[in-house]
């Protein structure tokens, strides 16, 4: 058992704005436990926090300043939570702070470089890591992620996700067992056998997280989700199973209500959050004062799935994650006093251990078999059960090829089953009687032996058809042989040209067209022993298939106004720097496969010089009649120093291919996820945009209700009128029929809102290819309309989406 406060640490987010000075400061001196202080202003000091104090002092076991890397966190924080973890100890990492204060960046990491993984990434590499170098355990581990909003609990792992939203899908829910154990409802796990599989299982989480969240509904600012590792391990042969989980939890905004303070919904939630984080509280205070009896886990979900985390069986580690400007100081001082309350909770965490019924009653059913069979031959008491016909048959059969075997010391094996031995030596002396008779009729004319004659043909017959299936046997083994040799050198000849096919797909960009696998498979082909390393990816590419599936359904003019609006967004920059990293890693990987490939020929050429060289001194030594090989040969030496480096080499190069593989994998993910978000802002704002114009214009609205199809010569015109927007002066666009658009600057057609456009998007977009190049200029009255009525609308809502930006573009010009 160990005995263990929850241990506080404190993270200090960088400013968005420039440093300011004098806020706080932080006491490290190594022989004091670390302190943070923190200094109010004095314009801020009067009516602040009903007192008139400057400074507030806190302790805490750890505090990492704004220089703090991720690198840092993870080694002082999670990796002693997750050593403890893998001992068989639960354990528990939450992070506590206002909104905008790095909980979601410490937990999992930010979304943009692959240094900013955070403690869950960096967790699940080292877990995986460590149980592969242990052999001497049978290990299993299992993935949940959970979200509980608004008192509801969600499982982000669902997968029929895909089809629903998360109203629609089953609620979590608790159970709670007689010995007060508490169990999760609906909740998927999900096994885990490698650090690929279980980060994809992160990202699946936290894309379908980000899809179900809605402007109303701002989950990750409000909402708890818990990551959990769930870990069993098991000695070879042993029953003793122990079981420990890891929870990894990113807490929803401790900010206060009055700070959210707006009417609605919003007020709804704000007031949840708060209630479930008050009720946290109250479980915190409670554990936090000696001699109380009753601790209200069961009033909130969060508390009661937390329950062991908090005062139970488990290391815990709190993270108050800290935005110290001066509009945040009143929050972070009281993320900093919950810490000082969290600190002085005791935890017992002891190791759970259990005894698998399964494997005993296995052990003893084995036991029972083996004692009985000893028992009948000790006692030689019959069994009561006479053997089946398949037995008899069998055991016949192993008489047969026990008497033709040839060797003298091949045995006839039948077990400790007297049954089967006296079958054994009935057969033997039927055998024995038969040859005799056969012996001794071989002369005798066929009316003499005539009654002997049947049993004769039919040993004769059997034995005939003992021999057929044995060669059917080895007949169909052969046949497995040849096509699996077949199979080798079609793989052989195939491989190359799939590597080459593969390269070709990671060159072309991976967004959007490209090939997310290809760089994958390619280190696949370029060294085929790690083939199995290298192939778990089918996973996320399903995963992102469906995430990204509606792209698919898109109309034409839909998929141009996306186009369009992806170039112009902010994450397009950072899309486009990771596509860049991406290939470097992928062209890195790739020399790597082939710099392995060439190590390890050179390593068996090495070995079989050196294999020879020693055949040569031996042969030598025989020749010149030496007992002993001569005085150690420096060439075979110097052999063996190069295969020493050339193994060494190998191994680097190996560990850099894995890394390198890791890193690729999660910048993917990350593209992917990257992706995801800006299909789903695209369809946003091309809701809104409908919107708008079902409410700006009704004329063209209603004119859509009596002609969906768009067939009509009146409905033709007003598109080519809509189409015809460019003159020889500029972009000049009249809203026949509504007379709704004057003419606007050349310069409006050039710019499609998009809801996050960065300062460089929006240079980036004055500058290069206007809207019209990609959208292809066709003869006014030919634009080709499809029949579809979906589709149809789609083009006819682009066209209005862009005509209303233009619009509005105008007005804000005049
Ligand atoms: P929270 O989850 O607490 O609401 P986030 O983790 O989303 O806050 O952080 C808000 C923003 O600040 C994000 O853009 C994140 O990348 C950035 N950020 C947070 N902590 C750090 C840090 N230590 N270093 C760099 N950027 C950070
Ligand atoms: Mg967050």
């Amino acid at each position: 058992m160990v005995k263990q406060t929850i241990q506080i640490f404190a993270r200090v987010k960088p400013p968005v704005r420039k440093h300011q000075q004098g806020i706080y400061s932080i006491d490290q001196d190594e022989k004091l436990i670390p302190s943070l202080e923190i200094i109010v202003p004095r314009d801020l000091a009067d009516g602040f926090v009903n007192n008139k104090r400057e400074s507030y002092k806190f302790k805490f076991q750890g505090i990492f300043d704004q220089d703090a890397n991720q690198e840092i966190i993870f080694e002082h924080i999670a990796k002693p939570v997750a050593e403890s973890f893998l001992a068989g100890y639960n354990g528990t990492i939450f992070a506590y702070g206002q909104t905008g204060s790095g909980k979601t960046f410490t937990i999992t990491g930010g979304a943009e470089r692959y240094s900013d993984r955070g403690i869950i990434p960096r967790t699940l590499s080292y877990i995986f890591e460590q149980l592969q170098k242990d052999s001497s355990k049978i290990y299993t581990t299992h993935i949940s992620y959970l979200e509980i909003y608004n008192e509801c609990g969600h499982d982000l792992l669902d997968p029929r996700h895909e089809a629903s939203s998360l109203e629609d899908l089953p609620k979590v829910t608790i159970l709670e067992d007689p010995d007060q154990n508490i169990h999760l409802k609906n909740l998927s796990l999900h096994q885990a056998t490698t650090e690929e599989e279980a980060l994809n299982l992160l990202f699946l989480g936290d894309t379908n997280r980000m899809i179900a969240e809605t402007p109303m509904n701002q989950a990750s600012t409000r909402s708890h989700c818990i990551f959990t590792v769930h870990l069993s391990s098991k000695e070879p042969g042993s029953a003793t199973v122990r079981h420990a989980k890891l929870h990894l939890v990113d807490l929803a905004g401790s900010e206060r209500v009055a700070k959210t303070g707006v009417g609605g919904l919003l007020l709804t939630e704000a007031k949840y959050i708060n209630l479930s984080l008050h009720y946290l509280e109250q479980v915190i205070i409670a554990l936090s004062e000696k001699h109380r009896s009753h601790i209200p886990y069961r009033n909130s979900m969060m508390t009661s799935v937390l329950r062991d985390s908090l005062g139970g069986n488990c290391m815990t580690t709190m993270i108050a994650t800290l935005s110290l400007e001066k509009r945040n100081l009143d929050e972070s001082i009281s993320t900093c006093r919950f810490a000082q309350r969290v600190a002085l909770i005791k935890n017992e965490a002891v190791l759970n251990e259990e005894i698998d019924p399964r494997l005993v009653i296995k052990h003893l059913q084995k036991e029972i078999q083996e004692l009985k069979d000893e028992l009948a031959m000790v006692t030689g008491e019959p069994r009561t059960e006479a053997l089946t016909e398949a037995e008899l048959l069998q055991l016949e059969k192993l008489i047969t090829s026990f008497l033709e075997d040839q060797d003298p010391e091949s045995r006839l094996e039948v077990g400790a089953d007297m049954r089967k031995i006296h079958h054994c030596f009935h057969h033997l002396k039927k055998l024995l009687n038969d040859k005799k008779i056969l012996g001794n009729n071989t002369v005798s004319s066929e009316s003499k032996d005539q009654d002997c004659q049947e049993p004769l043909k039919e040993e004769e017959y059997r034995k005939l058809q003992d021999i057929l299936k044995q060669r059917d046997n080895e007949i169909n083994i052969l046949v497995n042989m040849l096509k699996k040799e077949k199979k080798k050198v079609q793989e052989a000849l195939y491989l190359p040209a799939k590597g080459r096919h593969e390269f070709r797909h990671s060159q072309s960009p991976p967004f959007p067209l490209g090939n997310p696998e290809g760089g994958q498979r390619m280190l696949l082909s370029s060294a085929p022993s790690q083939a199995q390393d290298f192939s778990t990816l089918g996973y996320r590419s399903s995963l992102l298939h469906k995430k990204t599936g509606m792209r698919e359904e898109m109309s034409l003019g839909r998929q141009e106004a996306f186009e369009i609006f992806k170039r112009d967004h902010a994450d397009s920059v950072t899309i486009d720097d990771n596509k860049q990293i991406l290939k470097q890693r992928f062209s890195e990987a790739k020399a790597l496969g082939e710099s392995i490939n060439e190590a390890r020929s050179k390593i068996g050429h090495l070995k079989e010089e050196i294999a020879q060289r020693h055949i040569q001194q031996v042969a030598l030594g025989i020749s010149e009649n030496m007992a002993v090989p001569p005085t150690p040969d420096q060439q075979e030496e110097k052999l063996r120093s190069q295969l020493e480096e050339e193994k060494r080499r190998y191994k680097t190069m190996f560990t850099r291919l894995k890394a390198l593989k890791v890193e690729i994998e999660h910048l993917q993910l990350l593209m992917d996820k990257a992706k995801v978000k800006l299909q789903k802002e695209f369809e946003v704002w091309w809701a809104e945009e409908a919107t708008n114009l079902q409410v700006n214009s009704p004329a063209v609205n209603s004119l859509d209700h009596k002609k969906p199809f768009l067939q009509t010569s009146d409905t033709q015109s007003e598109l080519s009128q809509l189409l015809s927007n460019k003159s020889s002066g500029g972009w000049e666009v009249q809203g026949q029929g509504a007379g709704r658009f004057d003419a606007c600057d050349v310069n409006a057609r050039k710019i499609l809102p998009s809801p996050c456009r960065s300062p460089h998007s929006q240079k980036q977009s004055s500058i290069s290819t206007p809207l019209e190049d990609s959208i292809p200029e066709r003869p006014v009255l030919s634009i080709p309309l499809t029949g579809d009525s979906q589709t149809d609308s789609d083009i006819l809502a682009f066209i209005k989406a862009r005509q209303s930006i233009l619009q509005k573009k105008c007005l804000g010009n005049n």
